[in-house]
């Protein structure tokens, strides 16, 4: 099955109706154990990706992500401007001159993902968005051949959810939850959380196709 980017302005509009839903809810999990800024930061690149929206529809895949990195690189700012930027210039390298699919986008996600791990010095089990992140990767990775799509966007919504509030209990050891030490352990990450409301956002719309 193969859906074109033409869907782009869609996704990202869904994307950015669940963070501006979930705003204060973000702030408050954001200030608990960071500076309370994660909201401020993933506006700043969703009105920049809204802006250039039409622009992205017209592009194949790779060209569409990488795109999208350059501009969440330059207009976010923070931990998180960074590491999305690195997850969709990955995506793009991954996916160059292929034919984007199911199976190609997992490997492409899985490229992403590797790349943050990178960028961030960070993996499973550090109290971040890595820890929805990298769930949801093995997820595509292991079903993308041979799963209905309908049946893979269950176990990813599931995946994220599981993911995001396994963070609750962790201790943060990366970005500035990490100087909290135990006090960090109680609250889930905001990383986490607004990763797991964008996948969600994602799959409940390629669930309405
Ligand atoms: P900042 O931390 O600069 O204020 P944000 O508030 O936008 O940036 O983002 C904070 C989120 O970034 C955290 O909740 C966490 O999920 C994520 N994060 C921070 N540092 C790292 C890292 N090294 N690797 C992966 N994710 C990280
Ligand atoms: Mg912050």
């Amino acid at each position: 099955m193969k859906i074109s980017p033409d869907i782009l302005p869609e996704l990202i509009q869904a994307v950015n109706n669940s963070v501006t839903q979930h705003a204060d809810e973000l702030t408050e999990l954001d200030k608990a154990i960071g500076d309370g800024d994660h909201v401020i930061n993933l506006r700043r690149g969703l009105d920049a990706l809204l802006a250039q929206q039409d622009e992205v529809a017209q592009l194949d895949w790779a060209s569409a992500w990488q795109k999208m990195g350059m501009t969440c690189m330059s207009k976010i700012g923070g931990a998180s401007g960074s590491l999305f930027g690195t997850l969709f210039v990955s995506m793009a390298k991954s996916a160059k001159d292929q034919s984007v699919d199911v199976v190609v986008f997992a490997q492409a996600f899985t490229a992403g993902v590797e790349s943050m791990k990178l960028r961030g010095k960070a993996d499973a089990g550090e109290k971040t968005m890595l820890d929805v992140l990298i769930p949801v990767a093995r997820v595509l990775q292991e079903n993308a051949n041979g799963v209905e799509l309908a049946d893979l966007l269950v176990q990813v919504k599931g995946a994220a959810q599981v993911g995001m509030e396994s963070t609750r209990d962790m201790l943060a050891t990366k970005g500035r939850a990490s100087f909290l030490g135990e006090r960090s352990i109680g609250h889930i990450d905001a990383g986490a959380k607004s990763s797991q409301l964008m996948i969600d956002a994602v799959v409940a719309t390629l669930q309405s196709k």
